[in-house]
């Protein structure tokens, strides 16, 4: 049947697109459906970092797996996706927070993350001299975390998909999972066509509870609204992705490629939903809180602000399982890390999906599960 493939996915995201290169790389032909364009829901509105700085040892290893995965992606895709192992240094500015930093590097390294250490103040301030240091105790630094490219990763994979025999269908809105015998037999888009395959796969972030029910299924993850700006590029300063948690702190980076910094921070309270407007209050807010941290950006101009979603489970951990119709997958709630996780989730995912074995770096992952514990590292 013309309209036939061994897999569809829903989703045109890093998750989608990472999934469905590895079951294609498999010699699997996968049909991929974006509503949007490419990169239109969360991925083309993150900030581009990738740490292995987690709290959880299954999130650390999957976190160094995606890593290597990104420092081979150039070469592996064939094109430049701007890999950069710029590190990332968590600030602590209280003893507290130093305690938690402590303790985490210590399950960080003993789950493998060799380079993850403590620098106190003095330290910073040799390594990042334009870092403000006063009231610093010192943070957690890692400098093998890093930074891609969000729309040349997903547009590497894409091209990838497309060929190894597959297919990418952007602007095309999956309305109806298809179903027969207690399973799922494809899909129909908004516009009404319908295609085949025993296998699909709902990749679709932060709308992963809406796309689940077209299939009878619910899917634990709630949208959390997230703002973002970017600055005009200048000389690249050679900083780290820095992440403040105080509440009035944030998170912010220097591309490497093209020396644009992009930043952002967690509203308090959170704000639910899936609004893309963008607010004045964080135009005003945002830039504040970068120049807290590194005075010498007082010259350099913001050009654009956004916003975006998480995609949140109740333990702040991904949702990566079969589901109670058979033939429908879910791989999201992403949690706000689906960029740096991509590539190792799409892997195992995909390793799941073909051979039915979860392997070690899900483990965590089920749908039923309690989602008791949290992640602290956010
Ligand atoms: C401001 C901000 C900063 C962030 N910074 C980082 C960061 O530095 N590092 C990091 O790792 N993560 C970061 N994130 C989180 C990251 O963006 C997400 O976790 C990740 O992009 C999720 O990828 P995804 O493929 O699951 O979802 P998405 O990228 O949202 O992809 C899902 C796609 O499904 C499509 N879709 C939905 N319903 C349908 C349908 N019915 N039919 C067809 N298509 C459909 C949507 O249009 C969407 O494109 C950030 C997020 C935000 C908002």
């Amino acid at each position: 049947m013309a309209n036939t493939s061994d897999v569809i996915i829903i989703g045109g995201g890093i998750i989608g697109a990472a999934t469905g290169y590895y079951l294609a790389k498999a010699g699997l032909k996968v049909r991929l459906f974006e509503r949007g364009y490419l990169c239109s829901g969360s991925t083309g509105r993150c900030i581009g970092g990738v740490r292995q700085q987690f709290t959880s040892e299954s999130s650390i290893k999957l976190m160094m797996r995606s890593v290597e995965l990104f420092s081979e992606m150039g070469r592996e895709l064939g094109t430049e996706v701007h890999w950069h192992p710029g590190g990332y240094l968590f600030l602590a500015h209280d003893e507290s927070k130093k305690r938690a930093f402590l303790s985490n590097i210590a399950v960080q390294q003993s789950a493998g993350l060799k380079d993850v250490r403590w620098v106190d103040a003095a330290e910073v301030r040799e390594l990042f001299s334009l870092v403000e240091t006063r009231g610093l105790l010192g943070g957690s630094y890692c400098p093998s975390d890093g930074q891609a490219y969000p729309f040349a990763v997903v547009g590497g994979y894409a091209g990838k998909i497309r060929e190894l025999g597959g297919s990418v269908h952007a602007f095309t809105e999956v309305a109806g999972i298809l179903q027969e015998g207690g399973r799922a037999k494809g899909i129909k888009t908004a516009a009404g066509q319908e295609h085949y395959s025993n296998i699909v796969i709902n990749c679709a972030g932060p709308w992963a509870r809406d796309v689940g029910r077209l299939g009878g299924i619910e899917v634990p993850v709630e949208p959390e609204r997230h703002e973002a700006l970017i600055t005009e590029g200048v000389e690249y300063l050679g900083m780290p992705m820095l992440v403040d948690y105080r509440t009035d702190g944030g998170y912010f980076q220097q591309f490497r490629h093209n020396g644009q910094f992009i930043g952002c921070y967690t509203p308090q309270p959170n704000v639910p939903g899936t609004s893309s407007e963008s607010t004045y209050g964080f135009l005003r807010e945002m830039p504040r809180r970068m120049l807290k941290l590194v005075p010498a950006l007082g010259e350099v101009k913001v050009i654009r602000q956004w916003a975006g979603s998480y995609e949140m489970t109740p333990d702040g951990n991904p949702i990566v399982d079969r589901t109670g119709l058979g033939g429908l997958y879910v791989v999201a709630g992403m949690c706000g890390h689906g960029f740096m996780l991509g590539p190792a989730v799409g892997e195992a995912a995909a390793e799941f999906i073909r051979t039915g074995s979860r392997g070690g770096l899900l483990a965590d992952f089920a749908l039923e599960r309690a989602f008791s514990s949290r992640e602290a590292m956010k």
